[in-house]
C-alpha cells in the first residue's frame, strides 16, 4: 500500500503494469481527452441555448432562473453526485489528491471518500433524479417564458447528450455500478478481479461473478 494509491487500484499504478492487461484500450482507465470531448460537446449544445434563453426571459425571471440553475449545478456536482456516484468510482481512490483527475469531471473538488463497493439501488435512483433536475430547471423556465425555439434546441441537445454518452462514454466507464454503465460483464469482472479491495467489497454486496 502507498500513500499515492492507498486502495491499490490499478488505474493509479504505473502504466508499465498495463502492458499485459487484456483490458488495455477497452476501458476509460486513464485520462483520455476523447471522453471529455464526447461528453462535453453535446452537453454544451443543450447548455448554451438554455442559458441564452434564460437570459432572454427578462428581469427578474432571468436572474431567478440562472441563479437557481447554476446554484443547483454547483450543489449537484460538488455535494450530491460525489456522495452517490463518483465516490464509488476508481477515479475517486487517488491517494491524497483533493481534486478529481478523470476525463469527465477533471479538477472538481473531491468532497467524499472512496467507497470500493457498488452503488445501491437507492443511490442510482437519486443519481437519475439529480442528474435530470439539471435539465429540468431550464426546461421549466423556458416553457414559462414560451421560448419554444430555445426549448427545442435544448431538448435536442439533451437527447443527443444521452445518446452520445451511452454509445461512447458509458460503454467504457469504470464506475460499473452506475445505472447508465454499459461495460460488458466479462470486462467488469476482469477489472474487479485486478483490484482486490473492490473485488471484496463487490462480493460482500452480493454481486455474482460469472465464473464463481
Ligand atoms: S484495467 Fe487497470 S491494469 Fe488494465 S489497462 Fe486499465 S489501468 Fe491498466
Ligand atoms: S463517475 Fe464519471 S465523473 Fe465521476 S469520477 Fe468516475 S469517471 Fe469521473
Amino acid at each position: 500500500m502507498t500513500t499515492k494509491n492507498p486502495h491499490e487500484i490499478c488505474i493509479w499504478e504505473s502504466k508499465k503494469n498495463c502492458s499485459d492487461c487484456g483490458l488495455k484500450g477497452k476501458l476509460h482507465c486513464h485520462l483520455n481527452i476523447k471522453y471529455s470531448i464526447i461528453f462535453g460537446i453535446p452537453f454544451f449544445i443543450a447548455f448554451i441555448p438554455a442559458f441564452v434563453g434564460l437570459i432572454l426571459l427578462g428581469f427578474p425571471l432571468n436572474l431567478i432562473s440562472i441563479l437557481s440553475w447554476i446554484g443547483y449545478i454547483v450543489f449537484f456536482f460538488l455535494v450530491w453526485e460525489p456522495q452517490i456516484l463518483c465516490s464509488h468510482c476508481p477515479y475517486y481512490a487517488e491517494g491524497k489528491s483533493k481534486t478529481l483527475h478523470c476525463s469527465i469531471n477533471y479538477g472538481f473538488l473531491k468532497t467524499s471518500k472512496f467507497k470500493p463497493g457498488p452503488m445501491s439501488k437507492f443511490e442510482n435512483v437519486q443519481f437519475l433524479i439529480g442528474a435530470n433536475i439539471i435539465f429540468l430547471i431550464p426546461v421549466v423556465f423556458l416553457i414559462i417564458g414560451q421560448l419554444w425555439i430555445y426549448l427545442g434546441i435544448t431538448l435536442f441537445g439533451i437527447v443527443l447528450w444521452y445518446i452520445f454518452i451511452q454509445l461512447y462514454v458509458c460503454k467504457d466507464c469504470v464506475n460499473f455500478s452506475c445505472i447508465l454503465n454499459r461495460v460488458p460483464k466479462k470486462e467488469r469482472d476482469e477489472f474487479l478481479k485486478k483490484n482486490p479491495k473492490m473485488y471484496k467489497a463487490w462480493k460482500e454486496s452480493g454481486y455474482q461473478f460469472e465464473d464463481e
